[in-house]
């Protein structure tokens, strides 16, 4: 269970002593918090590990809190000065850092553990920005120990950062823009090196078939393609099968040359009807509806196969030549329609729905283990990353790309700054649904000159970003101390330094 959130208008004391006394009525009765988690969990069996745990061991408890004690940086300028490792690992260009973190080394070897006031460490910092080259410079010196470390202010080792980072970007991405191009290469780098260095198993997988195996999410090392999942494809194959039966069963209700329309009283359009357009379940023609039913068939036989994905081409290709198919493409059928019935209808009753089909395939006392042998994976369920794979197209609002890419390109430091952003950004985007001008833009961006468009701002984005820091520049040649550019910074940080050999940097 969740811990419930304080009524909005309490202060953060009073939220904090009646968060105090829920987790504690928790506590007495046996919940355990799960790692950390806003969650707490409990066990039936008396015999499971969380119930052995002391209550006085959970991880939020008073004594276990992080207390910030070093300085909160005043200005840009301030943070350079007090912590320039995590200062060189969010903002400098990734060849330059382990030049600087060399420096600061040489000079105090115990600078790779300085916490900031967030109780972060240069590593944590690393792991969370993804920042391959920082990291593998302070394991180099030995900073492991800080692997570890959740003493801070997010209550997380490094690698859970890093990949509470990587989850939430997917998710937003899905979300606001029903596009997610795969976890980065960077990403994913720097998860190998964090779980190596860990000792985490990766399952003897060389360092190219974990980017690509992972690129999708994939945990089990046997999704197709890295994203179909065995545990998925046997739930839309499950689907697919009772799709067609279903539909063949009320096959009989039509009389061929006399189409049946949703309004006639007495027929049952089966559920599969619901994701074509209206005006094509007015009046259904025993042919068309053949069609249709051909194609979930064809769907069922294609997802027998364990090393196919579903497609459109897919089944273009097996219901070539069929009378049935080919005249419910005529009247304006298309296969996505199947495509998305069965996701749909394999997520309506997985646990994210009804429940059905674990009731059905998960039982224990169920002699019939095929489901319950295949592997788990983390894409079990990732019903939308199916439906884009196989090209249903999503629907709901949808933020333009540019917008996502330049908060997740901006400043990636270890604070939720691509989540505020992008929340502050949806917020001002559709509070006002009226301007016409907005939409405008965002149809402009679906368009096919958008990559063009997108081009050219990306250009003008990088252009305006330049002539900041050449203003930069003079202002600080003149004395003043506005945001320096990231060469000047390299440079600056290790003005900080007294004469010391600095290695130069990694191409
Ligand atoms: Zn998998």
């Amino acid at each position: 269970m969740c811990r419930p959130k304080p009524p909005e208008d309490s202060t953060p004391e009073e939220e904090a002593r009646v968060q105090n006394r829920q987790a504690a009525f928790l506590r007495k009765n046996d919940f355990r918090r799960i790692g950390h988690t806003r969650f707490f969990g409990y066990s039936p069996n008396p015999e499971h590990p969380s119930r052995l745990l002391q209550a006085e061991g959970d991880a939020d408890r008073p004594e276990n809190k992080f207390v910030p004690t070093n300085p909160v940086p005043a200005d840009r300028d301030d943070f350079m000065r007090t912590y320039p490792l995590h200062f060189a690992i969010i903002h400098l260009p990734k060849q330059n850092v382990a030049s600087v973190i060399d420096a600061y080394h040489t000079q105090d070897p115990c600078s790779i553990h300085k916490q900031d006031h967030n109780g972060f460490t240069p590593l944590y910092v690393a792991a969370a920005s993804a920042n391959a080259p920082a990291l593998k410079a302070l394991l180099e010196l030995g900073a492991a120990s800080d692997l570890n470390n959740h003493v801070n202010k997010d209550g997380m080792v490094p690698l859970e950062r890093l990949e509470d980072t990587m989850r939430t970007t997917r998710e937003l991405a899905e979300l606001l823009m029903h596009k997610w191009e795969g976890y980065s290469r960077n990403e994913l780098k720097v998860q190998l090196i964090l779980k190596r260095e860990m000792g985490i198993s990766v399952n003897g997988q060389t360092d190219e078939e974990y980017l690509q195996k992972r690129k999708w999410g994939c945990t089990c090392g046997e999704c197709v393609q890295g994203w179909l999942s065995p545990r998925m494809r046997f739930r839309l194959e499950t689907e697919a099968a009772l799709s067609k039966d279903n539909m063949t069963v009320l096959a009989p209700q039509f009389r061929r040359g006399q189409p049946l329309s949703e309004d006639n009283p007495g027929l049952c359009l089966p559920l599969q009807f619901d994701y074509l357009p209206l005006h094509l379940r007015q009046k259904v023609y025993k042919t068309f509806y053949n069609g249709y039913v051909t194609i979930f068939e064809n769907l069922y036989l294609l997802l027998d196969e364990t090393e196919v994905v579903p497609s459109v081409p897919h089944l273009r290709t097996l219901c070539k030549g069929d009378r049935d198919v080919n005249f419910y493409l005529k009247k304006g059928g298309k296969f996505e329609y199947a495509l998305e019935s069965m996701v749909e209808g394999a997520k309506s009753q997985s646990c994210l729905g009804d429940s059905m089909f674990e009731e059905i395939w998960e039982s224990e006392d169920d002699t019939d283990d095929e489901y319950r042998k295949l592997p788990r994976c983390a894409n079990d369920l990732e019903f939308d990353l199916v439906k884009r794979m196989i090209g249903v197209p999503l629907k709901g609002p949808v933020l333009p790309p540019e917008m996502l890419s330049a908060a997740v390109d901006s400043e990636r430091g270890p604070s939720s700054l691509t989540l505020k952003m992008l929340v502050d950004m949806i917020s001002g985007v559709y509070e006002d649904e009226e301007d016409e001008e907005e939409e405008e833009n965002y149809s402009d961006l679906l368009n096919p000159h958008y990559a063009e468009l997108a081009a050219g701002r990306k250009q003008a984005r990088s252009e305006a970003r330049r002539a900041a820091a050449a203003e930069a520049y003079a202002k600080s040649q003149a004395g003043g101390s506005s945001a320096p550019g990231p060469d000047l910074a390299f440079q600056k940080l290790l003005s900080f330094l007294p004469e010391g050999g600095v290695r130069a940097p990694i191409n």
